[in-house]
């Protein structure tokens, strides 16, 4: 049994569980490549225009998996945390592949509620049956998969700049170096540290939201608007960048949420679709650093004069 998993999404954040679970399983595990020119040329081909970058991307890989494998992984994930949701595009995700890419070979869709072992396991159940009928070994590939899921540590954490960002957005345009453009890495040769959401505290994730006049529905929306505004608040950075994906419902509420939050704090909010040229966007990002440099210069200036 060949289970093809596509590179794209949530995949930066929990392949460990997926690759072990399925391998623990006994079935022959086969991951698509990291993003390049010729996926997203097919999921800008089969996906739907309107779908945003990250859903095209996500087309891509499952066009290029689809004749290597006997059943693919469409993770319709529809909760991480207890009432809150991810995004619609998610829930409807194996509908969209399916009547947009021919010839499909079985796929794994049932919806995932993962915000507690238990809430996870009816999924396990049935995708764990595809390819074993042994109840035990499932279980025991479940616990194995949590084991090795918490041993990973997704998130950058490199303050040691001179200049410091947090870097908010969907993990899936975060890590994803090509759609990204090797964002992290360019701004590392500028001389600009980056932190992700994963390295602010859950709690003191919930206490920045708790002032919001209502809960965010949005997993996405709840972490990048806390973690930045956090950090920001605390002056633990120097700005922030936003990578959001064009077309992104949730982010068009959680920019404009943190932008109010923090006024007249430096943030840069960067746009990516399958037009973005380099070139802009390389000098967008040299702009805002400038203008970062130039900030903290003042800064020291106003502090000496005033000694
Ligand atoms: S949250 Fe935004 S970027 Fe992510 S899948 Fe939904 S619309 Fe696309």
């Amino acid at each position: 049994m060949r289970i093809g998993i596509p590179k794209g999404l949530l995949y930066y954040k929990f392949y460990p569980f997926i690759i072990t679970f399925f391998k623990e399983l006994g079935a022959e595990v086969i991951v698509s490549p990291d993003t390049n020119k010729e996926i997203l040329d097919l999921g800008t081909k089969y996906s739907i225009d309107e779908a945003c970058l990250p859903i095209k991307i996500f087309h891509g890989h499952v066009a290029y998996l689809k004749d290597k494998c006997d059943i693919i992984l469409l993770p319709r994930i529809m909760q991480l945390r207890k009432n809150e949701y991810i995004c619609p595009k998610f829930c409807g995700l194996p509908e969209m592949v399916i009547n947009t890419i021919p010839n499909m070979p079985k796929i794994i869709s049932k919806p995932i509620y993962a915000f507690s072992k238990r809430s996870l396991k009816p999924w396990i159940i049935e995708a764990g049956l595809l390819v074993t009928k042994n109840y035990f070994k499932i279980i025991k590939a479940y616990s194995q998969a949590i084991l090795v899921q918490k041993n990973y540590h997704c998130g950058v954490n490199d303050l040691n700049y001179p200049l410091n960002i947090a870097l908010a957005g969907h993990p899936y345009n975060i890590y994803d170096e090509f759609s990204n453009m090797n964002l992290i890495n360019k701004l590392n040769k500028l001389g600009v540290g980056v932190i992700t959401e994963e390295f602010v505290d859950n709690t003191l994730i919930d206490n920045e939201v708790s002032n919001l006049f209502k809960r965010p529905f949005w997993t996405f929306a709840r972490n990048s608007y806390g973690f930045s505004t956090y950090l920001a608040k605390n002056n633990k950075i120097h700005g922030i960048i936003y990578l959001s994906s064009f077309a992104c419902g949730t982010d068009s509420v959680t920019i404009e949420l943190i932008k109010d939050k923090l006024k007249d704090f430096p943030i840069l909010i960067l746009k990516i679709d399958e037009h973005t040229g380099e070139a802009g966007f390389d000098t967008r990002i040299e702009a805002f650093v400038d203008m970062l440099q130039r900030r903290c210069d003042l800064n020291e200036a106003n502090l000496s004069s005033s000694r």
